[in-house]
């Protein structure tokens, strides 16, 4: 429908065209948070570890299975950058969903365990094919395909194209993050990075054959900050070793100790998958996991007494099918089940993910808030506009550190507004993201910081200079005396 919709547009009145591309958009919340998130995969070579818990289905990226539903897009695609984008654009356009600002995330494995120029190359054509209109391919059924021969030609024209990589994904270890990878990392493009934590535990880390201990975790942790990197960890409750008191234990270590502090986290609780070592270990009968009363209560607690406001819960639970598990500890909806709870009990989880304010109706009186924490050896600020209801519309993250200020995340929420177009109705490009950096600078500035850098994702680079920033060692810079 939307084919047609697109191909024979000049022929409809364009309320018509207007009222029909709303309900198109089906999945409202996949772009709500204003940007559209494109999952692609590296080939399954990505790992060469052993975690117990971890998957190893041949001819898989390390840790994922054949069904899950981005990884049979990227089989369909035989792993190819270009495509896997391509098409995951095109279904996402077809859909109704506006292309301006895309977050890609690159998944499958550590990536840095990857040689460079195989990374590079992915990178490049990812960025080819985020330069390639996918609306005009559908409207005429032709498009000018975009095929770069080096990663800063693709990038360059993406600063400025219609579909515009705002932010870069990428998952490894914290074993792997050192000076050098971070260069190279940014040099990509990348702007968050998903680190496998799992347990801040020493004794279950050696356990799980994780094959590094918390000195990695915290080393990396301050590394990516001090680059102005997001990180997101990945935390998984329930391994052999631990339990509900240990679990909850660790989840306020996570929180409460400055080495840590992520700004997202994802939990996997751990499942007993097929094609590992824990499959063994259950079966010899030397492991159990958590069963669903017992993770349910350990979320609620997390929810109601540990979650910062500062943090954006990502992930609850993997989506598995029964295919890919050997036990079947809790259910696929559990996330559905935790919210009804939620409700029943009256909490409020203060997660960014549960006050962004999506697409509810709009208060017109915001306050703007200042949260301040100390992580990794430097001082974090949390810039957020809120309502009196505690709605999130726009949030920013500023670090100081070493005499330094590094802007890490700006994010204005609501639905999309694509580039260059206002709508009164939509929170988007309102003022709000530039009242936060303009706060930012103020309070550099208050600490004798002469110059801002932000982090910015290649598509997110005009914008800083219109603002006055200018691009230096692959971040938007300011100085002033
Ligand atoms: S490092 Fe990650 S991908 Fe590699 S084995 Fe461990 S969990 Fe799996
Ligand atoms: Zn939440």
């Amino acid at each position: 429908m939307r084919f047609v919709l697109e191909r024979h547009q000049q022929k409809f009145n364009p309320a018509f065209y207007q009222q029909v591309n709303k309900l198109l958009i089906k999945t409202r919340v996949r772009s709500a948070s204003g940007i559209v998130p494109v999952s692609v995969f590296t080939n399954g070579v990505g790992c060469p570890f052993n975690c117990v818990y971890c998957s190893n289905e041949p001819d898989m990226p390390k840790s994922y299975f054949s069904d899950e539903p981005a990884v049979m897009r990227a089989i369909r695609n035989h792993f190819d950058p270009y495509k896997q984008v391509q098409s995951r654009l095109q279904m996402l356009y077809l859909s109704g969903h506006s292309l301006d600002k895309i977050e890609l995330i690159i998944q499958g494995g550590t990536f840095s365990f990857y040689d460079k120029p195989y990374r590079e190359w992915f990178v490049r054509r990812c960025f080819d094919a985020a330069n390639t209109n996918v609306a005009k391919l559908i409207k005429t059924g032709n498009t000018t395909v975009s095929k770069s021969i080096y990663l800063s030609q693709a990038q360059r024209k993406n600063e400025t194209t219609s579909q515009r990589i705002i932010g870069l994904t990428v998952e490894t270890r914290p074993d792997f993050i050192n000076p050098k990878e971070i260069k190279f990392l940014r040099t990509l493009g990348v702007t968050r990075v998903e680190i496998g934590v799992q347990a801040p535990d020493e004794k279950i880390l050696k356990l799980i054959n994780r094959g590094h201990g918390l000195k990695e975790i915290v080393y990396a942790t301050k590394l990516l900050k001090n680059a102005g990197i997001k990180i997101t960890f990945h935390l998984m409750p329930g391994l052999p070793g631990s339990n509900y008191r240990k679990d909850l234990k660790m989840l306020r270590e996570i929180f409460q100790n400055p080495n840590y502090k992520p700004d997202n986290i994802k939990f996997y609780p751990t499942s007993v998958v097929k094609y590992s070592k824990l499959e063994k270990w259950y079966q010899q009968g030397n492991y159990q996991p958590l069963d669903e009363k017992t993770l349910t209560k350990l979320i609620l607690a997390f929810k109601k007494t540990i979650v910062p406001p500062w943090v954006r819960i990502q992930r609850l639970v993997r989506d598995l099918t029964v295919n890919d598990i050997v036990v079947d500890s809790f259910p696929s909806n559990l996330r559905q089940k935790i919210e009804t709870e939620l409700k029943k009990q009256k909490i409020r989880c203060q997660c960014i993910r549960c006050r962004e304010i999506k697409s509810d109706k709009k208060s017109t009186r915001l306050k703007l808030e200042i949260l301040t924490y100390s992580a990794s050896d430097g001082q974090e600020y949390f810039l957020q506009y809120i309502d009196s209801q505690n709605r999130l519309y726009g949030l920013l993250r500023l670090r100081l550190f070493d005499n330094q200020a590094i802007v890490r995340e700006l994010h204005v929420y609501g639905e999309v507004n694509p580039i260059g177009k206002r709508d009164q109705a939509k929170t988007q490009h309102a003022g709000l993201g530039q009242n936060l950096l303009y706060k930012a600078e103020q309070i550099t500035k208050k600490h004798h910081i002469n110059q801002l850098a932000i982090i910015a994702g290649i598509g997110a680079r005009e914008y800083y200079r219109h603002l006055g920033y200018r691009l230096k060692n692959t971040y938007m810079l300011k100085s002033w005396q």
